[in-house]
């Protein structure tokens, strides 16, 4: 590496720069599983940029800097953790995790050539996903089914198809104009898609009427999504599915909705007073088609499925961007295995329906032998009821019942705790009350108990 002579204003500091070398040899020395290709771009970086900012440090200085920021570098590769948030489908921790059956499916399809596109009985090219689509189909009791990379592009894909015509209109609730986590704002992905957004009604109330009234020459379709992680009380109203569906068919214009979560049979009752409606329920409503997330209740990989009559599925299948959206090989394994579960009523096979359905006895007896490991630790360990909650924006209103660890930690603060929690090996990621952290073993796989309980003991220790 050619050292070139500084000729800025920062002249005196940047003199005190490690070479790229010798910062990277100084990293590697301390041992760091970060490519050495990637460090050099990341360290020439880091280096013009303490250079441009002609800050005063000497060279021991610069280089424990860039010893200690690297671990955030190396932090940022996908790591496993342990979930002890209670939240179900969290996002920022990949949704949902598979169970043995699917990731035994992604396994082999990942490491072997597959029938992915080959039809085997005429030894000719088959059509991707043929089978996972006659699962889907059947769980969902539609005409059709197919499955894409994500529900957003699930949503996409419906919105050209209903509005590829000269009729553009698609008529939506403001009550439904909503955002899910970052990045998901339905009317931008309707402009994106190239429909007219038609709004309806009021934020809180839209009555039957409104979307009569809204109905014109150029209405393409009628789109109803769910409100997925928010919920309205009080001065509020909005027409039922089926009279929607009534209403599309009286004037002759396609219902579509975006459920987002996808209850199937197996979790739509677990969120209590709310169930959430499935697929097939919505369709049976009178709705053309539907679209929802393969990883949130569904319980799969990240997809996005498609429902509903087979004429529109078969155009949608059509649709350019189709080819775009398309899932892969591993995706597909996971899913026909995941689909297959919820037909066989497996509930066991399928982590977060297992997962909604653990008894509070359960939890609690698993909280117990827990704290008993954890004897003499340095911290206060206690039993607490708490509320797990889905998450991923399904069943915003379910609270489950769940069994939480209560710790306040002795040697050190509780940030501290959560802190040395999340960088140790294994990862585990829990939440603070107040002035405590608390584990829920809800969202925690009864088999990761032991290693939380060293994870707890190494953290604790003074
Ligand atoms: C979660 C959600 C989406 C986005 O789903 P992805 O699979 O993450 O693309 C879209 N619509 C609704 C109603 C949702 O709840």
């Amino acid at each position: 590496m050619s050292e070139r002579a500084p000729v800025s204003a920062s002249e005196s500091s940047s003199r005190h720069l490690p070479s790229v070398d010798r910062a990277v040899r100084a990293i590697e020395e301390q041992g760091t599983p970060v490519p050495r290709a990637v460090l050099v771009r990341w360290v020439r970086r880091e280096l013009a940029a303490l250079r441009q900012s002609g800050e005063a440090a000497t060279q021991e200085e610069v280089l424990a800097r860039l010893c200690a920021e690297v671990q955030r570098l190396a932090l940022a590769r996908l790591t496993p953790v342990i979930n002890a948030t209670g939240i179900l489908l969290h996002t920022n921790l990949g949704r949902a995790p598979l169970g043995p059956a699917a990731v035994e499916a992604v396994r082999a399809a990942a490491a072997q050539y597959t029938t992915l596109e080959y039809d085997v009985p005429s030894g000719e090219r088959g059509r991707r996903g043929a089978y996972l689509e006659e699962l889907l189909a059947t769980l969902c009791e539609a005409e059709g089914a197919t499955v894409v990379n994500n529900c957003a592009a699930a949503l996409v894909l419906m919105l050209k198809h209903f509005t590829g015509g000269s009729r553009k209109g698609v008529l939506i609730s403001r009550g439904e104009l909503i955002q899910i986590g970052g990045g998901f704002r339905v009317p931008e992905i309707m402009e994106a898609s190239g429909a007219k957004l038609c709004e309806v009604g009021t934020t809180n109330r839209t009555t039957a009427e409104d979307y009569l009234r809204a109905i014109t020459a150029e209405t393409a379709l009628i789109l109803k999504v769910h409100r997925s992680n928010f919920w309205m009380e009080g001065f509020v109203e909005s027409p039922s599915r089926e009279q929607l569906a009534a209403l599309a068919l009286d004037a002759g214009i396609p219902f579509a909705e975006d459920l987002g979560s996808g209850a199937t049979a197996l979790t739509s009752a677990a969120a209590g007073a709310v169930p959430e409606p499935t697929p097939a329920q919505v369709l049976a409503a009178g709705a053309d088609v539907v679209c929802f997330s393969g990883d949130k209740l569904f319980g799969g990989p990240q997809a996005g499925i498609i429902a509903g009559a087979a004429q529109h599925v078969a155009a949608i299948r059509r649709e350019p961007l189709f080819r775009a959206f398309r899932c892969d090989k591993l995706v597909m394994a996971g899913l026909e295995a995941t689909a297959s579960a919820h037909l066989r009523k497996a509930a066991g096979e399928i982590p977060v329906v297992r997962m909604l359905g653990l008894g509070v006895q359960e939890l609690h007896a698993r909280a117990s032998s827990l704290c008993e490991a954890l004897g003499g630790v340095g911290a206060s360990v206690r039993i607490v009821e708490t509320a797990a909650q889905v998450g991923g924006g399904a069943l915003p209103q379910a609270r489950l019942p769940s069994v939480a660890l209560q710790v306040m930690p002795q040697h050190c603060s509780v940030d501290e705790l959560a802190r040395r929690l999340r960088l140790g090996n294994p990862r585990v990621v829990a939440y603070r009350a107040t002035d405590t952290l608390r584990l829920d073993l809800r969202t925690v796989f009864p088999e990761q108990d032991r290693a939380l309980a060293e994870a707890l003991r190494r953290a604790l220790a003074p």
